[in-house]
């Protein structure tokens, strides 16, 4: 069974990871002791270079294994691209101070206020999610995957994590929130980068 090492603290994420890799018959695993490794600095502008940052960091503290590392957040097109990167920080008022996160809770207060100002048929936005690939410092490659959808007022749904309450996904009539695990691995941004990932990944090996 192939097993992959995922670099994140963010449960969200890793039980996002498991439902993209249980159907392919793939092991997802926390990368050990990571609660012990001082954090990655994500201070680049593009979900890319984040996620590349955080691959080459967190690999060198397990040497000749694949990790995972994903940078992603939400883009909506009447905000100028806001959250955009600074996704996790929205509601901290500051948001290139990096490492200042704010939780779910005020990130989503902060994108109901934020919306209000613009009509509703205007408030277009997408998940993107960027997957990097390194061992021992070295990125292999880079995957990036989107979901387009529609920015609700107001939240619905009680699964998921983040911005998923009030992003609304028009072919299904859901919210992410309202998504099982599989489905949001069948929908998401980060099902359709980790489908990437695991395309290259088996090619290669
Ligand atoms: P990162 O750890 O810098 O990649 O932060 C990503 C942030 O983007 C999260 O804290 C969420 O606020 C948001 N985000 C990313 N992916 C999702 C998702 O699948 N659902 C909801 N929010 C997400």
């Amino acid at each position: 069974m192939i097993r992959v090492l995922i670099a994140t603290s963010n449960p969200g994420k890793l039980r996002d990871f498991a439902g993209a890799a249980a159907p392919l018959g793939i092991e997802v695993a926390p990368l050990p002791n990571f609660d012990s490794i001082p954090t990655a600095v994500e201070d680049d502008l593009t979900f890319e270079a984040n996620a590349r940052k955080k691959a080459e960091y967190y690999s060198t503290f397990v040497p000749g294994e694949i990790v995972l590392a994903d940078d992603s957040g939400l883009e909506v097109d009447c905000l100028g691209g806001a959250p955009g990167v600074h996704s996790a920080r929205y509601a901290a008022g500051q948001p290139h101070l990096v490492g200042n996160n704010s939780d779910d809770q005020a990130n989503n207060a902060r994108l109901i206020r934020e919306l209000k100002k613009n009509p509703a048929k205007e408030r277009t936005g997408r998940f993107v999610c960027v997957i990097a690939v390194a061992r021992d410092g070295k990125t292999l490659n880079a995957f990036r995957g989107q979901a387009e959808g529609l920015l609700l007022d107001s939240p619905r749904g009680s699964g998921g994590f983040g911005y998923d309450p009030l992003f609304y996904f028009p072919s299904i009539q859901k919210t992410f929130a309202e998504l099982t695990p599989e489905e949001k691995a069948q929908y998401s941004h980060r099902g359709a980068a980790f489908r990437q990932f695991l395309d290259w990944y088996l090619t290669k090996n």
